[in-house]
């Protein structure tokens, strides 16, 4: 499914734009990239990379490993053991790295269903209406973004693997027990990055009878951005286009969930061909995204590609908070800053292009969304309320928190009055 060259720690340096990578930086690739797992491909270094601006443009520091996402003190320590050549203390000290950086934040472990007894591991249920599939052949990407909180998936550790088994049964039989499931969402990793034939074994399990409750099937990928060919010239193309005409035939919403990070992979005409192929074939496409420190921190950027998506005819769906994994001190916001980027943009577009609900946190409770700052009776607190919730009661709720400036995530925020807790927390 790969259409592209695929470039890792391993072959980067055949690059045909290594020359423009900074000795400093190639350092720092050998180093970090022995922690974040790194690959990338030809269309994103010829199409998207600004190489007259490396490290610093946005869609270099998408996709190579940079220094500061390790602390200067993980980053020596690396360094020393790489050229020592002292293979087994660099294993052991790059998987305590890798521990500590949290590959499941939120306790997204909790929400893996359970039937007849045994764990659904490739399936979250968090939300009554929206059941989650992780399938098995879909738990790689076409490349890795240096922010990516799913890298556990790919890193190999099995313990940390959200992942269907061979046999899917169980799942089909979950899902057509729990009427009230009415979208499922298959993602990963990348499921685009299965076999056509095998993605639509897992698509047309939901079109059978006995799944009349389930309405949407959505498909989350990044495809758009770093394998776009694979809708308009690439081998299985013809493939791909008509499973999605013939699921949207049979009166069910088809949603491609893109992951668009920045409006330059909305500029290519690789992409504006694959947002028209799969438009053609009646799927809709929604748009998510996290606000990323050094990416894509900025309102311009986020009405620009507000703006383009609906102009190609994408659906500005999410911002998302960055979460607490990874290299979060290097990609991390304030709150007051990412919903100051979300508001800046926001006013900056037509009411058509105001769809996408942000800045939001994922929790462990929902989907939390900063709707803004405000004084209230002499306090300064942040307005918030849940987008999405475990309890179906919590949703579009107003409630408050005591302002902090510096705060990046909920934990960090105490409730406004003086009260003990969160109307969620009672
Ligand atoms: C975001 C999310 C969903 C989808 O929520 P919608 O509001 O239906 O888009 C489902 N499950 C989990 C765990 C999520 O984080
Ligand atoms: S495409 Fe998504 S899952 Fe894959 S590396 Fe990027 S953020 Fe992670």
């Amino acid at each position: 499914m790969e259409d592209y060259k695929t470039y890792t720690l391993q072959n980067y340096r055949s690059l045909p734009q290594i020359s423009h990578i900074p000795d400093e930086c190639i350092e720092a690739i050998e180093i970090v990239g022995r922690v974040f797992p790194f690959k990338t491909n030809s269309y994103v270094a010829e199409r998207l990379i600004d190489w007259r601006n490396v490290p610093d443009d946005p869609i270099f520091t998408l996709s190579f490993p940079r220094r500061e996402m390790l602390t200067p003190e993980q980053y020596a320590r690396i360094r020393r053991l790489v050229y020592k050549q002292n293979k087994r203390a660099l294993t052991d000290y790059v998987s305590q790295i890798r521990s500590r950086l949290n590959p499941h934040p939120s306790d997204q472990m909790r929400n893996v269903p359970a039937a007849n007894g045994t764990r659904l591991e490739g399936m979250q249920h968090k939300y009554r209406e929206t059941a989650l599939l992780f399938p098995r052949e879909g738990q790689n990407c076409f490349a890795f973004c240096s922010y990516c909180f799913r890298w556990s998936q790919f890193s190999g550790s099995d313990e940390f693997r959200f992942s269907t088994g061979a046999d899917i049964a169980p799942y089909l039989a979950y899902v057509k027990e729990h009427r009230e499931i009415t979208d499922i969402l298959l993602t990963g990793g990348d499921p685009l990055t299965m076999n056509p034939s095998i993605l639509r074994n897992y698509i047309e399990q939901f079109l059978m009878p006995g799944m009349d409750h389930v309405r949407a099937i959505r498909i989350g990928t990044k495809s758009l951005s770093y394998n776009p060919s694979m809708f308009t010239t690439g081998r299985h193309a013809g493939a791909i286009i008509s499973l999605f005409d013939k699921t949207v035939k049979t009166g069910k919403h088809l949603s491609i969930m893109a992951h668009f990070t920045h409006p330059v992979e909305l500029s290519t005409d690789e992409a504006k061909a694959a947002i028209a192929a799969i438009r053609s074939s009646g799927a809709q496409i929604r748009t998510q995204a996290p606000v990323m420190k050094h990416i894509n921190d900025d309102p311009r950027v986020w009405a620009a590609m507000w703006q383009r998506q609906v102009e190609l005819g994408c659906v500005p769906y999410y911002m998302f908070v960055p979460r607490d994994t990874g290299a979060r001190h290097f990609f991390e916001l304030p709150l007051s800053r990412c919903h100051e980027i979300f508001r800046r943009a926001y006013s900056s577009v037509s009411g058509i292009a105001r769809t996408a609900a942000g800045p939001c946190m994922s929790t462990g409770h929902g989907k939390i969304q900063v709707l803004g700052t405000s004084e209230i009776a002499g306090e300064k607190v942040f307005a918030m309320r849940f987008v999405q919730g475990q309890n179906p009661e919590l949703p579009a709720v107003p409630f408050f928190a005591r302002y902090d400036a510096e705060a990046t995530w909920m934990d960090q925020l105490k409730p406004a009055f003086g009260e003990k807790k969160f109307f969620f927390e009672l």
